[in-house]
């Protein structure tokens, strides 16, 4: 075993099982190709007796690890020394109780959080990740790295990468990215290929690519990063005062944050540091709504970790019979073959979860809910409030129960979609700019 015998690696299927040294760099497990857990020793690690001894870290702030909204729960993504670990200050996010956007969502006042996770250095949730997933990679003496994205990836992976000194390669479909995000990866210096193809196109080159160039990749296969990713949730509850919501509702694109999060409450319950797990819903958009059709309508479940492949086979077989591409206004989750599925479903497993799918039109709709009632978010985001909205709806969330919905990236990632929706009037809460001749007189008759 490696330097720390803490951690090691683990595939997830249960008929396999293979363990690897947390040292090693893999994106899915060399026995038989399924996906990899980093599992831990908890009996070698000193884990706080109460998640609110983490709030002791506040007072030392000045030390980078305990400012790092990630490594100041360190103990929880135990894989790697300190001297390896890669911060830059991600994590200090805000859980803000919303009894507006709640209004709109059917909500109680005082019941529904939005944890903006759009205040990341790079203005998404993935800054978590990266900041796990890096400090694996330096770990393990990496000097190049790579990523498929539909935006966000690409522009944490870029500015993370060149902040630990890695060389860098982002591949995007073309024409398939937000400009805020697109721009964030070439500033940041990023090598950007766009492929002919969409997301998942561009997900089957990196790993190829990676796999014979030997590059480092940080996509959510990658175990390390679904680590990070974690925290969410740690704060999430740090936010609530130490208490655990009734529910989390997160978008769901390649599914690493509901598989992570999943993660994190069931360690949480093993580990005894939190006394129930909530629920989870997990949305979609309809024109990328896998998930749903293979949950809801063909009764996919974890089953223990033996997951009926012929399912997923005969789903992805006729969409590729149709040339089906997905499209949704949310590009973040443009996605129709989440590379996470099985350990979704596990996290549905662990958190008796449910999943949706919303329209773009009520996508939007919530977007500009929350961004003139909230901090704004980009359309992914939005896609939690429109979910919740129709579970209310439906009684499946009840409107007196504590929710926390993620909002994993920020309003200015996308500000095409923003300003369509506005100017081009097409929403029920548009807000377009007014024009107005060059007088004052008029000006002043145009101001309500
Ligand atoms: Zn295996």
């Amino acid at each position: 075993m490696g330097i720390n015998s803490n951690a090691f690696q683990k595939c997830i299927n249960p008929d396999c099982g293979a363990e690897f040294d947390y040292v090693r760099a893999f994106f899915k497990c060399p026995e038989c190709g399924e996906l990899l857990d980093a599992q831990y020793n908890w009996d070698k690690i000193e884990i706080p007796h109460r998640l609110s001894e983490f709030a002791k870290r506040w007072a030392n702030r000045t030390n980078p690890l305990d400012f790092s909204g990630v490594w100041r729960f360190r103990e929880l993504l135990n894989f790697c020394d300190d001297k390896y670990k890669v911060t830059i200050g991600e994590g200090q996010t805000i859980l803000q109780q919303n009894d507006a956007v709640a209004e709109y969502a059917g909500v109680k006042p005082g019941c529904l959080y939005l944890q903006y996770e759009g205040l990341n250095p790079s203005g998404s949730f993935k800054d978590n990740g990266m900041a796990a997933a890096f400090s694996h990679a330096k770990m393990v003496g990496a000097t190049s790295s790579a990523c498929a994205s539909t935006g966000n990836t690409s522009a944490s992976v870029a500015l993370y990468a060149h902040h630990c000194g890695l060389k860098c390669t982002v591949f995007i479909g073309s024409g398939r990215i937000a400009f805020g995000k697109l721009s964030q990866g070439i500033e940041y210096g990023a090598q950007t290929i766009q492929i002919l193809g969409d997301f998942d196109d561009c997900m089957r080159q990196v790993q190829d690519v990676c796999t014979k160039l030997g590059l480092y990749l940080l996509n959510s296969l990658n175990p390390f990063r679904l680590e990070g990713q974690k925290t969410i949730m740690y704060r999430i509850i740090e936010g609530l005062g130490w208490e655990v919501p009734d529910w989390i509702v997160v978008p769901g694109g390649n599914l690493g944050n509901s598989s992570a999060f999943g993660k994190a409450f069931y360690e949480l319950k093993q580990l005894g540091l939190i006394e129930r797990i909530p629920r989870m819903a997990i949305i979609n958009a309809t024109g990328a709504d896998t998930l749903t059709e293979l949950v809801n309508n063909k009764k996919l479940i974890w089953n223990d970790g033996r997951v009926n492949q012929k399912i997923i086979d005969d789903y992805y077989t006729a969409l590729t019979a149709r040339n089906f591409s997905p499209h949704t206004c949310a590009s973040a989750i443009e996605i129709s073959r989440p590379v996470n599925l099985k350990k979704c479903l596990r996290a549905i497993d662990i958190c008796s979860g449910v999943v949706r799918a919303v329209t773009d039109e009520e996508i939007l709709d919530a977007k500009a809910i929350i961004g003139k009632f909230g901090l704004g978010c980009e359309p992914a985001s939005a896609a939690t409030i429109a979910g919740l909205k129709n579970l209310i709806t439906e009684g499946i969330i009840g409107s007196n129960q504590r929710i926390a919905c993620v909002l994993t990236g920020h309003p200015l990632k996308d500000p095409n979609v923003t300003v369509d929706y506005h100017k081009e009037k097409q929403g029920k809460f548009s807000n377009p700019p007014i024009e107005a001749p060059n007088d004052i007189d008029e000006i002043i008759k145009l101001i309500k």
